[in-house]
């Protein structure tokens, strides 16, 4: 390899001298009322040499304005991560005119307890109208459906903005809007979500079913997977057996028979089903099937952990509508009656009955 660096090199003078040589006699360069005489090779060679230094230079000068925004960057990521937000937050005001900033931006200026209000019409991807709706849907669900709907309006390729607004159409029962924009969301989903966002359709679809009573909804129900309030609903229905196999093996058949006791579906054929799958069934939920198809004789059979529940049963079941016995699994809110969404994290499907939490019943312990 040396040699051929040296073979090269050696070639390269060789020519420059050459071109050296047959060049001596003076080329004029001018510029206005001045002129330069100077030997032609040296013209040459200034000008080849400036037009390979300038670029040269300017290429650098840019990647050092890069690698100082990357530290930028960086040191952003550092502070933001490690809680320093007061330094974090100087850092980004000079990102501001990136859109895809603004959500780190408003969530430390909530931070700060400052006012959430920027200047919207700045952007125009959706992402600031996506990022304010999800820090302000809690306490102002109107707001929040107003932004969401003008980020589908700027883009609507906005995955995030679509399934916010699908959960918000579904706390207002507006479950047209909100199957339209479901099957937006299908359209585009990742495949590895893809299951996840058929059974909020199902959802979606089965709360329609119950408000509208249309067949052809039911139809699509069969062919989509199973979510807790679509099982409910089949499982009431002919070939309901099916459905309960098939929540029993998703692990959601304790959340489909309490809703389908809340909803009115449970009938005292359906208890035979039920009874087949005991043993996958929490004595709470139990305690609410038995109780509406008036068989108080089993209540006695049963052992309550959740002690909310038991402390309304010793009471005479006085306040039953009262206990929560649903708790989201996504956010830990609780609540006393089924919804296909959460209203506190706008989660769909993501209610379950709350675990027992009897306090001589220690966690880890099998009970067989
Ligand atoms: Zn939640």
């Amino acid at each position: 390899m040396g040699m051929m660096k040296a073979l090269g090199g050696l070639i390269f003078v060789a020519f420059a001298v050459a071109f050296t040589y047959y060049n001596l006699q003076p080329g004029e360069v001018r510029f206005y009322n001045v002129s330069v005489k100077l030997p032609m090779f040296l013209l040459v060679f200034i000008s080849a040499g400036l037009g390979f230094t300038l670029p040269v230079i300017y290429y650098q000068l840019k990647e050092r304005i890069l690698i100082s925004r990357e530290e930028k960057l960086y040191r952003l990521l550092n502070l933001f991560w490690r809680d320093y937000l007061g330094k974090a937050f100087e850092i980004l005001r000079k990102f501001l005119t990136v859109e895809e900033f603004l959500p780190f931006y408003i969530r430390t200026k909530k931070e700060f307890g400052e006012s959430l209000d920027v200047q919207l019409d700045l952007y125009s991807k959706g992402i600031a109208e996506t990022a304010l709706a999800e820090l302000t849907f809690r306490h102002d669900l109107e707001e929040a459906k107003i932004l969401l709907e003008n980020a589908l309006g700027k883009n609507y390729k906005n995955q995030r903005a679509r399934k916010l607004l699908r959960s918000v159409y579904m706390i207002y029962g507006e479950y047209e809007k909100a199957e339209n924009l479901q099957r937006e969301v299908l359209k585009e989903v990742e495949k590895e979500r893809k299951a996840k966002e058929e059974r909020v359709l199902a959802s979606i679809l089965a709360e329609k079913y119950m408000k509208e009573k249309d067949e052809i909804i039911l139809k699509e129900l069969w062919n989509l997977p199973i979510s807790k309030t679509s099982g409910a609903l089949l499982s009431s229905m002919v070939g309901g057996g099916e459905v309960f196999e098939a929540a029993y093996t998703l692990g959601i058949l304790p959340e489909v028979i309490k809703i389908m006791e809340e909803k009115n579906f449970l009938t005292p054929e359906l208890l035979n089903l039920i009874e087949n799958y005991r043993h996958a069934i929490p004595d709470e939920v139990m305690y609410y099937v038995y109780l509406k198809l008036n068989m108080k004789e089993k209540i006695g059979e049963l052992n309550i952990n959740l002690e909310e529940l038991r402390r309304v049963i010793e009471k005479g079941g006085e306040f039953l509508e009262f206990v929560r016995i649903w708790e989201c699994e996504e956010c830990g809110k609780e609540y006393t009656e089924y919804n296909s969404v959460c209203r506190n994290c706008l989660g769909v499907n993501t209610y379950r009955i709350k675990r027992g939490e009897r306090s001589d019943n220690r966690p880890f312990e099998k009970t067989g």
